[in-house]
């Protein structure tokens, strides 16, 4: 799934094409795509692009009315749209501007859980779905981690993939992150303290300037392939720290990958808290 850095790449490129034109239509082509029902739409006819921006993992198509979040999920892509064709493969939900292309946001795959939200600029951030999102994983402070550390006690890998605590990290980057800061992923967030948060938020910066690097190479959304990673996926591979496996713990939806060597004092991980047969 893309998490902040190609989110926010994504974003300035939109940015850099669409900013200033002039929204005619917003068309769901799935009835599932838009996903409120008040404001309307068609409030933004008429107005500007003013800007596209990020909150967590939604991108934001900034118009004076409203604010369109859109959500990716896995297989959903935002594309400039230039046929404008009556039934795009996967097309989920086009917009539809004064001149030049489209906007399409398509969705490969069965999941159909990529969406739009159409907000009250003014109070798009205390609206559903962003109002329960943590800060920003760019803008975080260690003092702000540490105090969310002390709310809840559980693990850190579960604890950066949860958006109501930190918005914008996904299964990826938390791989990555903890990893880069040295700790181990089933880590206590209760036990990790100021120094904890400090080396966290530390490490949550690092990899998403590595990350948010690479992709403003590209003139289109990475795929995860493609993604900088030096855990992520590298089950049996060195470590590209100390030599040692890159090891994994597996879960039905996702692989933690980790460094026991790096990050556990040697120790092999394995879960025993969770069942296959209780999820
Ligand atoms: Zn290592």
């Amino acid at each position: 799934m893309p998490e902040l850095p190609e989110v926010h790449a994504h974003a300035e490129r939109l940015a850099d094409q669409f900013a200033g034109r002039v929204l005619v239509r917003f068309r769901p082509l799935k009835f599932t795509a838009l996903r409120t029902a008040l404001p309307a739409p068609d409030e933004a006819y008429g107005q500007p692009l003013l800007g596209v921006g990020r909150r967590g993992k939604y991108i934001l198509l900034e118009f004076e009315s409203v604010q369109f979040a859109v959500h990716l999920m896995q297989g959903g892509r935002l594309l400039v749209d230039e046929k404008q064709s009556a039934k795009p493969r996967g097309g989920q939900a086009r917009f539809v501007f004064d001149d030049g292309p489209a906007l399409l946001l398509t969705e490969q795959g069965t999941e159909r859980r990529a969406g739009v939200w159409c907000l009250p600029h003014d109070s798009a951030f205390d609206s559903p779905p962003l109002d329960v999102l943590g800060p920003d994983a760019d803008t975080v402070t260690a003092d702000q981690m540490a105090e969310l550390f002390a709310m809840k006690n559980q693990r850190i890998h579960g604890f950066l993939r949860d958006q109501r605590s930190i918005a914008g990290i996904g299964r990826r980057m938390s791989n990555e992150i903890c990893h880069r800061a040295r700790i181990s992923p089933f880590a206590m967030t209760g036990r990790l303290g100021r120094d904890g948060a400090a080396k966290v938020v530390d490490a949550i910066r690092a990899t998403i300037d590595e990350c948010l690097s690479y992709e403003r190479t590209r003139t289109d959304m990475s795929s995860s392939k493609d993604r900088p990673s030096d855990v992520h996926t590298r089950t049996g591979d060195p470590c590209p720290v100390c030599g040692d496996e890159i090891r994994a713990v597996e879960y039905s939806g996702y692989t933690v990958n980790y460094c026991a060597t790096c990050q556990t004092g040697g120790k092999v991980l394995a879960d025993n808290t969770t069942s296959r047969f209780l999820r």
